[in-house]
């Protein structure tokens, strides 16, 4: 296929337009409406997009910015962050914003805690975090100039060390997190216990319920209870969770929720003296899209505490099923006591192959099966070279200068821009026309 890298000279029609979009959408390969991929996506239903289109449509040409102009998004803000304050068992005074993402929202709680590191003098505020903890936490600190401070998991438990956090509690202290659950691992951090650390040292703390947000708060209710992980527990001043996770609703939506009005203030950024008039914005975009905080609120209307409780019912369920049946599997290691939706498994001869199924019904005895069968062909021979993309992962981390592993990053994310068909295209055409 060609790249087009000029605007049309005369604009398409829009049953032309609607004939190009085929070609791009037969450019998928990965058949993700089946069940067989791991995250990514976590609700494909068909009657939930027909709602979610005809709802973006609507407010497709919205912007909370204005909300004298679109006075609705700005109510639909206001109340997927008030549900989710109430899921989150907030009190009267907890508060938040919707973000674009995770990231976002982590973004977010962690220029709020430097800020209020900075007035209280800290001039190098260190946020302390398990290892485990997502990386969007390491693109804070590189953008907000502050240092994080990886602390060490119990090995057995997967759960961050407790005694090691409070070790590394001193005068530069800006922030503790938590994960409920992490992504590598699905294990649930000891949240209660470091809350108390956050009391005792009067630091604020974050617990990032990003992935598993809108399933934890529903457990309960499932019929799988959980210890507590949110604003029941005094030491918990901030949670993210996504919305456009296992919320269900569309990419690019999450929210930031705070115990308390003063910590959401340190995230808003205002520019009194802008020519262009006072310019007060609560998160990093300025215009924001609208159509997504509506959809976003559409599908939390629409499932309700029934749907979601049905939801997470299937979705832990299964992993449990997933977990105790992989456990029973001679050769495979499952890590820690995964509680949620994330299972991670390793071969023990092969430390490199880890994998974290966030599965959903459907295809879970299809899964155990797979990693029955190939655990098996592993152990009759766990000398045998690891191929394919499996191999590229394993090369990269075993290489000791990281700084290769990013070069070689930075050479895929170009990739991700390129318009150049690859010259030697021909010879790696697969029988799809597909260069590999
Ligand atoms: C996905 C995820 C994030 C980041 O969210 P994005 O929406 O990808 O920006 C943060 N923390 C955890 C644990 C996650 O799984």
């Amino acid at each position: 296929m060609s790249y087009t890298k000029q605007l049309p000279a005369k604009g398409l029609s829009q049953s032309q337009v609607l004939d190009k979009i085929r070609e791009y959408e037969t450019l998928n390969d990965v058949e993700w409406e089946k069940g067989c991929v791991s995250g990514a996506v976590y609700w494909g239903d068909e009657s939930l997009t027909n709602l979610l289109v005809k709802v973006y449509g609507d407010f497709a040409w919205s912007n909370p910015l204005h909300p004298d102009i679109f006075p609705g998004v700005r109510k639909m803000e206001a109340e997927v962050v008030r549900m989710a304050c109430t899921l989150f068992n907030g009190g009267p005074n907890s508060c938040g914003t919707v973000t674009s993402g995770g990231t976002e929202s982590i973004l977010m709680a962690c220029k709020s805690y430097r800020d209020m590191a900075y007035e209280r003098g800290i001039k190098y505020p260190e946020i302390l975090a398990p290892v485990s903890v997502h990386a969007a936490f390491d693109k804070a600190a590189h953008y907000f100039g502050m240092k994080l401070v990886h602390i060490p998991l119990d090995k057995k438990t997967m759960k961050v060390d407790v005694k090691a956090m409070k070790r590394a509690i001193n005068k530069n202290t800006a922030m503790l997190v938590c994960s409920a659950p992490q992504f590598p691992h699905g294990i649930i951090d000891p949240v209660e216990e470091v809350a108390k650390l956050a009391v005792r040292y009067k630091i604020p703390m974050h617990v990032d319920a990003c992935l598993g947000g809108f399933l934890i708060v529903f457990m309960t209710k499932a019929g799988f209870p959980l210890a507590p992980f949110d604003f029941r527990l005094k030491g918990v001043t901030s949670i993210s969770a996504d919305t456009h996770k296992y919320g269900y609703a569309p990419k690019g939506s999450s929210v930031i929720l705070y115990s308390d009005k003063k910590y959401r203030h340190y995230q808003y950024f205002v520019a009194p003296d802008w020519q262009g008039g006072i310019y007060a914005s609560p998160s990093i975009a300025g215009s924001r899209p609208g159509g997504i905080i509506a959809a976003c609120w559409a599908t939390m209307m629409h499932m309700g505490e029934n749907g979601y409780v049905e939801a997470t019912k299937k979705i832990v369920s299964t992993a449990r099923k997933i977990r105790n049946e992989i456990r029973k599997i001679n050769g495979v290691f499952v890590f820690g006591n995964p509680e949620v939706s994330v299972v991670a498994i390793v071969p023990v001869q092969h430390p490199h192959l880890l994998h974290s199924p966030a599965h959903t019904a459907g295809v879970a005895d299809q899964f155990i099966n797979v990693v029955r069968e190939q655990v098996a062909i592993i152990m009759k021979n766990p000398k045998e070279k690891t191929t394919g993309m499996g191999a590229i992962y394993g090369m990269a981390q075993s290489i000791p200068d990281r700084s290769m592993v990013t070069e070689i990053s930075r050479g895929f994310l170009d990739c991700l821009y390129s318009t150049e068909v690859p010259k030697t295209s021909n010879s790696h055409m697969n029988g799809n026309g597909k260069a590999h």
